[in-house]
C-alpha cells in the first residue's frame, strides 16, 4: 500500500488521458458541465475492456455452468473457472479452492459470520473490530452475537482517524476468537496496519478477517504475505461489474466450515434421507452463479495490471496530496480523517452547510461526490457530524478534476455565505 502520500511524486509515465479514453462514461456532461467523477469509492466506472469482455461472454459463450456436456456450457464453465484462477493470481492465493465468488464484500463477510462464527462461537467468546468499520463489518457480527451469546469488542480510533494500536492490543486476549478489520476505511481513507494486526491476532490465537473492499483497487494485495485467514472484496469498486465479489479463505478453514446456503451446485448427491456436499470452492456457491460478473472481474484485473497497480496508487496518492492541500485552504472546510497513511479518499465538512446541500451544489457543477454517513454511522458519531462529503479518486481522475472540485467548493462557499 502507498506510503505517506504527501511524499509520493507524480509518476511521469502515467498517461491519465489515455486511461480516460478507456472509460466512455467519463465524457458525459452533467448539468451542462463535463462530469467530474469523484465517487469511485462507492462504485468505480468500467473500462471498455471490461464492458467488451462481458459482452463477448454474453454474445458467444453463455449457458449454465458445471452441469452441461454441450459446447456452450463448457465454454461458460471455462470462462467462469478461468476467472477464478485470475482472481487467485491477483491476490496470490495458494489455490482456486480458496476463492469463493460472492455478490460482494457484504455477502462474503456474512458467509464467514454464518458458516464459521455462528458454528464455533459461544457465550464468553469475543469478536474484535475497530471503530472505523463499514456497517458490513459490524452488523453481521452483531447478528452472530445475538445468535451465539458471544460479545463484540470495538478498538478505538483517534481524532485523525487512526487505530489506537495500544488500545487494540489491550482488547485482544484469550477470549478473542476473531479480529475483523478494514484494510482501508471507506469513510476516512485510513490505511490500517494490517500486517501488525494479523501478527498480534495470531499471537493471541485469533483468526483475522480483512475487509479489503477499499484496498484492492489501490494497492497490491498478497493474501499469503499478509497471512490473512479471510479476505473480502467487491468487483464494482475494482472497475468490474456489480453483483460479483470474492471471499478468500484459507483452505483448511473453508474445508472445516459447513455450507451456508443449500441448493444446486453445492451438492454432490441428494436424497431425501441425506445430501452430501460438493468440494471447495463450489460448496459455498449454491445456485447459478454470476458468470458474466466473474468474467468482467477477471477483465478488470487484467486491465489494472496492464496499467500497473503501483502506478495507479502513485497517481492517486499525488491527487490526494493536491486535493488535501487545496481543501485545507478553503475557509470553513474541515477534513475528517487525517491519518498519516491514507488511500485516495477525502472526507470533509463545510461549516454551516449540510453535506447533502453541499453535494447538490457540487452536482450542479458536474462534480459527483458522495454525501452521507457512508455506511459508517459510528464514525460520524465519533467525529460529531451527521454526514460528510467524500471525494474519492480512481485511476482516471486528473489534476484538472481536483481543480474543478476546489472551484466548485469555493462557489458553494459563496452561495452559502
Ligand atoms: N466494506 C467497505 C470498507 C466498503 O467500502 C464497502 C462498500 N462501500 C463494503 C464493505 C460493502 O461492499 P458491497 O456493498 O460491495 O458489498
Amino acid at each position: 500500500m502507498a506510503a505517506n502520500p504527501a511524499r509520493t511524486p507524480t509518476p511521469s509515465t502515467y498517461d491519465v488521458e489515455r486511461v480516460r479514453r478507456d472509460f466512455p462514461i467519463l465524457s458525459t456532461t452533467v448539468n451542462g458541465h463535463p462530469l467530474v467523477y469523484l465517487d469511485s469509492a462507492a462504485s468505480a466506472q468500467r473500462p471498455l475492456q471490461v464492458l467488451r469482455a462481458v459482452e463477448d461472454y454474453e454474445t458467444h459463450s453463455h449457458a449454465n455452468v458445471h452441469r452441461g456436456v454441450h459446447a456452450l456450457s463448457q465454454a461458460a464453465t471455462a470462462a467462469y473457472e478461468g476467472a477464478r484462477e485470475r482472481v487467485r493470481r491477483f491476490i496470490n492465493a495458494g489455490s482456486t479452492r480458496e476463492i469463493i465468488f460472492t455478490r460482494g464484500t457484504t455477502e462474503a463477510i456474512n458467509l464467514v459470520a454464518q458458516a464459521w462464527a455462528r458454528n464455533r462461537l459461544h457465550a464468553g467468546d469475543e469478536i474484535l473490530i475497530t471503530a472505523l468499520e463499514h456497517h458490513a463489518n459490524i452488523v453481521p457480527w452483531q447478528m452472530v452475537c445475538e445468535q451465539t451469546g458471544c460479545t463484540l469488542k470495538v478498538a478505538p480510533i483517534n481524532r485523525r482517524g487512526e487505530l489506537e494500536f495500544e488500545a487494540f492490543l489491550k482488547l485482544l486476549g484469550p477470549r478473542t476468537r476473531l479480529v475483523a478489520v478494514a484494510h482501508v476505511s471507506n469513510a476516512l481513507g485510513t490505511i490500517l496496519p494490517v500486517e501488525r494486526i494479523v501478527a498480534a491476532a495470531h499471537a493471541a490465537g485469533a483468526l483475522v478477517l480483512i475487509d479489503g473492499a477499499q484496498a484492492v483497487p489501490h494497492a497490491r494485495v498478497d493474501v499469503r504475505a499478509l497471512g490473512a485467514d479471510f479476505y473480502t472484496f467487491s468487483g464494482h469498486k475494482l472497475y468490474a461489474p456489480t453483483g460479483i465479489g470474492v471471499l478468500y479463505g484459507r483452505q483448511e478453514l473453508l474445508t472445516a466450515m459447513p455450507p451456508w446456503q443449500g441448493g444446486g451446485d453445492m451438492i454432490l448427491t441428494v436424497s431425501f434421507e441425506k445430501s452430501t456436499y460438493n468440494d471447495l470452492p463450489w460448496k459455498f456457491e449454491a445456485g447459478t452463479p454470476n458468470m458474466s460478473g466473474a468474467v468482467g472481474l477477471a477483465a478488470a484485473m487484467d486491465y489494472i495490471e496492464s496499467l500497473g497497480i503501483d502506478a495507479i496508487a502513485a497517481h492517486e496518492a499525488h491527487l490526494l496530496e493536491l486535493a488535501t492541500a487545496a481543501l485545507t485552504n478553503i475557509p470553513g472546510i474541515e477534513l475528517i480523517g487525517t491519518a498519516a497513511h491514507k488511500a485516495a479518499v477525502l472526507s470533509f465538512t463545510m461549516k454551516g452547510v449540510h453535506a447533502h446541500d453541499l453535494g447538490t451544489i457540487l452536482d450542479s457543477q458536474g462534480v459527483a461526490v458522495r454525501t452521507g454517513h457512508h455506511c459508517a454511522m459510528p464514525v460520524m458519531t465519533f467525529f460529531g457530524v451527521p454526514a460528510t462529503a467524500r471525494a474519492s479518486f480512481g485511476c482516471y481522475n486528473t489534476e484538472g478534476e481536483v481543480a474543478a472540485l476546489v472551484s466548485a467548493l469555493r462557489k458553494a462557499r459563496e452561495v452559502f455565505g
